[in-house]
């Protein structure tokens, strides 16, 4: 490796190679470490767009970050919570018919299809993407 001298002396500094300034960012981590795990994307490219699109949707984060883990299976919902090891009834509290899963939970029902088609029809487009309880890489 060569550097050049500096013309003006300064002093050493921590600079993050993974980005093009130098400076460290969570997301940047998060790439180097699913590199360093072996993490490989397995999402197509209209899977791809759809995330795409979340991200960039005009509205809060807190919304796409619940998006998200909706999406990968992270919600504390019966069934995770029970493949955690947790010693629970996993009927869901609502319905009391069904399994709480994540699609049960916010798809299996008609209540709650009915509440994603009056607040945001857009979504129900991107559940229809995946399949029950996938979720989309190797988390
Ligand atoms: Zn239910």
């Amino acid at each position: 490796m060569c550097l050049p001298i500096p013309r003006i002396p300064r002093s050493d500094s921590l600079i993050w190679n993974e980005t093009f300034m130098g400076e460290f960012t969570v997301k940047s981590s998060y790439f180097v470490a699913r590199r360093l795990l072996g993490w490989v994307d397995d999402i197509d490219d209209q899977q791809r767009q759809i995330w795409r699109q979340v991200w960039r949707a005009n509205t809060l984060s807190k919304v796409q970050y619940f998006i998200w883990r909706l999406a990968w299976g992270l919600l504390p919902v019966k069934q995770i919570l029970q493949q955690r090891g947790m010693d629970l009834d996993g009927r869901c509290v609502v319905c009391g018919e069904g399994e709480e899963s994540i699609n049960h939970a916010f798809f299996g029902f008609a209540f709650s299809r009915q509440v994603w088609e009056l607040s945001t029809p857009w979504f129900l487009f991107v559940s229809m993407t995946g399949k029950e309880n996938k979720t989309y890489g190797s988390a």
